[in-house]
């Protein structure tokens, strides 16, 4: 077997990895990285030339050194600045991209979803910016999610979701109505869950009323609207 060289880690073959974090760090190592990342990827792929709409062409941008550290690119003719993070939820952040990108790498590579207190430790930031940063990606996640359709191999099932009725509102059940059977607890509302096989995942919640033919259903109507 060759040596392995222990300064560009390969991934391993028999790994369900299909993006390892050596990957993201080698890719976005810097804040100012991940920003050309966005300047390429929004407006000009050859990093150079991109539209201008002062201009209402395709123009030359640059990158000038400024005292502020402008996070721009301007228009050489003229003098128009892009801001690739704006319009994003990245606009305005007061924390580095680098922050955000690990946020998107750790909610898309989890496979059972990662918590606010989780981002919390990892950033070092307070329980509120790490709530807010998770939601501002799961919510820009779903928001992509619900634009495509499902396609290929689509797994389709509900659960109920919620606990037993709490001993309190049991109470106040009772005393509004005595003739309650023993072992009643109030209905939980049942969710609908459909993954495409290594895709995308779509859940919604059924009416009270659902049965078995209403959710199968619901499951055509969903995938074939998306489709
Ligand atoms: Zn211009």
């Amino acid at each position: 077997m060759p040596p392995a060289n222990r300064h560009n880690p390969k991934r391993a073959k028999s790994s369900q990895s299909l993006y390892s974090l050596h990957e993201f760090l080698a890719e976005f190592p810097s804040d100012e990285v991940c920003l050309e990342w966005l300047w390429r990827e929004r407006h000009s792929p050859d990093g150079e030339n991109a539209h201008c709409p002062k201009c209402e062409q395709t123009r030359k941008f640059k990158r000038y050194e400024t005292k502020q550290s402008r996070q721009s690119w301007t228009c050489t003719g003229c003098g128009h600045h892009l801001h690739p993070t704006a319009g994003t939820i990245f606009a305005k952040s007061s924390r580095p991209l680098t922050d955000w990108f690990f946020v998107m790498f750790l909610v898309s590579s989890s496979r059972c979803g990662i918590s606010a207190k989780h981002v919390e430790r990892e950033l070092g930031v307070n329980y509120k910016s790490a709530g807010r940063k998770l939601n501002k990606v799961r919510n820009e996640l779903r928001q992509q999610d619900y634009t495509g359709p499902l396609s290929g191999d689509v797994e389709v099932d509900e659960t109920w979701i919620g606990g037993k009725t709490h001993v309190g509102e049991m109470r106040r059940l009772r005393a509004e109505n005595p003739t309650l059977p023993k072992n009643y607890s109030k209905p939980r509302p049942m969710v609908l869950g459909m993954v495409e096989r290594k895709g995308k995942i779509r859940a919604s919640v059924m009416p009270p009323n659902a049965t078995a033919t209403s959710s199968a259903r619901l499951s055509h109507r969903t995938s074939s609207l998306s489709r």
